[in-house]
């Protein structure tokens, strides 16, 4: 097509590629860079139980502190981390980053508290990631291995292969919890809950959406939360911004919620300001978790 637009069109075309060549070698050399320096941060996102307003779990989420550039997301730099096989090292910091949050957060605020990691695929299918290693430093810490909850994507459960399961297994046996992210949204097969063992469904943010508008999506909704309450698996809605969205969910059964409504994904210093202006009388009750 750029040939037939003429010698111009031809030149401009290859200069913006080069251009797009450059600042990705230029972020991937930052990127790499930014390992070493540790430039990277935690910021947590509460995860709201839709039945009483208490909150026991939080998300971690990966945030990059390039030191000309400001904040940049993890939607662009982990996909460059995965290609390069940096996800590697930084998938390591944010493990051992979250199991230190946690430990501190169940000593401070309540010794059920469980944070969420995403994992990318690319960590379970790489020999590299030392998951032998991130048992060992959960129990040096003290931190039981059920305090934290995998986020993974559907995709990975199709994946058969032995580096992947082997990982499973052993996360599994010290009793880690996974959740499935982003549910609905990736492969139509749902075999896979039949053969691993899934303790959250996570509904994607496109269900939540237009929730108010479209009735589709409501059945939609009502359909994961009953499928997943008789597969004995809890359900997390994403993405909840109105007190609309909440209520709906809420009667759908849905067990708990995340979203810009109750808040941001804040930096460790402001969640923990958020936990305390949220406490209620009495939400330290066992029932209320
Ligand atoms: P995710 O795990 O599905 O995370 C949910 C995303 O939705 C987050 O984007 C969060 O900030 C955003 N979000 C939360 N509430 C709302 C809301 O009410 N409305 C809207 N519009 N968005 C909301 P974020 O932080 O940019 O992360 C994007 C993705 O990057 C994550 O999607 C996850 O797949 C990946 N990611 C984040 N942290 C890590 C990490 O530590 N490791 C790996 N491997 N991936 C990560
Ligand atoms: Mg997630
Ligand atoms: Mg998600
Ligand atoms: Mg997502």
């Amino acid at each position: 097509i750029a040939k037939e637009m003429g010698g111009n069109h031809v030149r401009y075309y290859t200069a913006a590629m080069q251009d797009a060549a450059m600042v990705r070698k230029r972020l991937i050399d930052d990127l790499r860079n930014a390992v070493v320096q540790k430039q990277f941060v935690l910021h947590y996102q509460p995860i709201v139980s839709l039945k009483t307003g208490a909150i026991y779990k939080a998300e971690s989420l990966i945030r990059w502190l390039h030191p000309s550039q400001g904040f940049i997301s993890p939607a662009v730099f982990v996909p460059i981390a995965e290609k390069t096989g940096l996800i590697i090292q930084i998938g390591d910091w944010v493990f051992k980053e979250a199991a230190r949050q946690i430990k501190h957060w169940r000593e401070k605020y309540h010794s059920s508290f469980q944070l969420s990691i995403n994992i990318s695929p690319i960590q379970f299918q790489n020999d590299d990631m030392n998951h032998v290693g991130w048992l060992n430093y959960l129990r040096n810490l003290g931190v039981p291995a059920h305090s934290i909850v995998l986020e993974i994507t559907e995709g990975l459960l199709l994946d058969k292969s032995v580096v992947v399961s082997e990982k499973f297994i052993d996360f599994h046996g010290e009793g880690m919890q996974v959740a499935i992210d982003d549910f609905g949204t990736g492969y139509s097969s749902l075999s896979y809950l039949k053969t691993f063992e899934i303790d959250y469904l996570k509904i994607d943010q496109s269900f939540v959406r237009n929730l108010t508008h479209d009735s589709h999506d409501m059945i939609v909704c009502e359909a994961i939360v009953g499928m997943a309450h008789k597969l004995g698996m809890k359900v997390i809605a994403e993405g909840i911004e109105t007190p609309e969205q909440r209520d709906l969910l809420a009667a759908a059964g849905c067990d708990y919620g995340q979203g810009y409504l109750f808040a941001r994904p804040l930096p460790a210093m402001e969640f923990e300001q958020f936990l305390v202006g949220s406490l209620q009388p009495g939400c330290f009750s066992k029932n209320n978790i």
